[in-house]
């Protein structure tokens, strides 16, 4: 993050504590405790106005899209495809005919890999793959490296987690076809910088495709300027309802690409023999979509604009300064990215405590936090651990959440006391 951007979200209107009453999930009790969620990583909790869109459109106007000619599914079709505008200029694509709606980043990321990667992949290429990412964005590359004989090469990371741009080139070859790395790693929280790295990649006559399933929670996309080849992310990450996300591709690219999924709504003429297809993004979404999700990925955007992104920034930023702060006083506590605040994420461990015992402490002063691997094994192993406890905050988190993390933390160190 560049000093300018941080000056500005330092500098920012704060965040009024008010908008904690847009979440109903946090006046839910957890063993007779206000529930602190500290698991924002994982998914968002989702605001009121998302919640009442999606119940808009299944009690006023619930049909399908496309295929109605009557009013109410011209309702339907016109918030279905206001969405895809919406998520266009909110992570500053060229055109709406670029975002292709997906159930999440994990399918996005396997289109590209089946669609696009398969085609153009053969024995002997290269593939470069960040060594700590996400199974949604190793294993697809990994497994289509396996099938077309080609080498599957690891970016390294820094010590912050970042894949820097002196890292990237450092893997390049004349045999590198593709470069996929995320934007923000979901263990150590490491922004890495995407337009640095699409520079490098096509520098070197490659493509890069961004796994943006953390990063856009953290930091706004602009996949035009920053001239990335594929951007997927998920809609509950951001506030917005599961089984739903974005696949963004360069619009020549997206022409391109094959359909993977056959079906209705995304044939041009069915004739006896053969098929031809829709222009993207349509060829891409076969069957009937996920309707209210996607109006419910809309109503995201809108709050998310309401409030101010940069705000929501500063929040998350300060929280998680202030839990990091907190668990450093504690001797028991090794934190994994004690630099990485901007991500609203901390990895760490408490000494000779199993994080899983460590998140059932948790669990019992009501705080959520993630405890395991994070689907992202290899992470695990470029830290030398098995699994870590994460916390991850969000804009609608307080310090008092935060302080009874720490505080918890204390009696999961105190849990070992008692046993040894
Ligand atoms: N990539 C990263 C960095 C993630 O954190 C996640 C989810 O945790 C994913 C990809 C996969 O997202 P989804 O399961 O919504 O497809």
């Amino acid at each position: 993050m560049n000093e300018d951007k941080l000056k500005e979200i330092l500098t920012c209107k704060s965040i009024d504590p008010a908008v904690r009453l847009d979440f109903p999930m946090l006046a839910v009790k957890s063993h007779g405790q206000p529930f602190a969620y500290l698991n924002n990583a994982a998914t968002s909790l989702k605001p009121k106005p998302v919640l009442e869109a999606m119940a808009r459109y299944y009690q006023e106007y619930g049909s399908s899209v496309f295929r109605g000619v009557d009013s109410i599914a011209y309702k339907a079709t016109q918030a279905f495809e206001a969405t895809r505008y919406k998520v266009k200029d909110f992570i500053g694509a060229k055109q709406a005919e670029s975002i292709v709606f997906t159930s999440g980043a994990t399918a996005g990321l396997n289109l590209v890999c089946h669609s696009f990667a398969a085609a153009r992949l053969q024995p002997g290429d290269e593939l470069v793959v960040g060594a700590t990412e996400h199974h949604a964005n190793y294993v697809p590359w990994q497994q289509l490296c396996k099938q077309k004989g080609a080498r599957l090469v690891l970016a390294p990371n820094n010590e912050r987690g970042e894949v820097t741009p002196e890292l990237l080139e450092s893997v390049m070859t004349d045999k590198t076809r593709l470069v996929a790395v995320c934007h923000m790693s979901n263990v150590m929280g490491a922004v890495n910088d995407l337009k640095a790295l699409a520079a490098i990649a096509h520098r070197h006559g490659a493509y890069l495709v961004a796994d943006g399933a953390q990063g856009i929670v953290h930091e706004r996309p602009e996949v035009a300027d920053w001239d990335v080849d594929f951007y997927a992310f998920s809609a509950h990450k951001i506030y917005g309802p599961t089984g739903v996300g974005v696949l963004y591709g360069k619009y020549d690219l997206l022409e391109s690409m094959p359909p993977m999924i056959y079906g209705g709504e995304m044939i041009d003429v069915v004739d006896v023999a053969d098929t031809t297809f829709r222009d993207p993004p349509y060829r891409f979404e076969g069957g009937t979509p996920p309707i209210a999700e996607v109006i419910g990925l809309g109503a995201a955007l809108d709050y998310i604009n309401s409030l101010g992104y940069c705000c929501m920034q500063q929040k998350t930023l300060q929280l998680c300064k202030r839990a990091v702060r907190g668990l450093q006083q504690n001797p028991n506590v090794e934190i994994y990215n004690p630099d990485n605040y901007f991500s609203g994420i901390v990895s760490f461990n408490v000494k000779g405590v199993h994080p899983h015992d460590a998140a059932s402490i948790y669990d019992r002063e009501g705080i959520q936090v993630r405890a395991g691997h994070h689907c992202a094994q290899p992470a695990m192993r470029w830290l030398r651990q098995n699994a870590t406890l994460r916390a991850s905050f969000a804009f609608y988190n307080n310090e008092e959440e935060a302080d009874r993390l720490v505080t918890a933390t204390k009696k999961a160190g105190d849990f070992l006391d008692v046993f040894f």
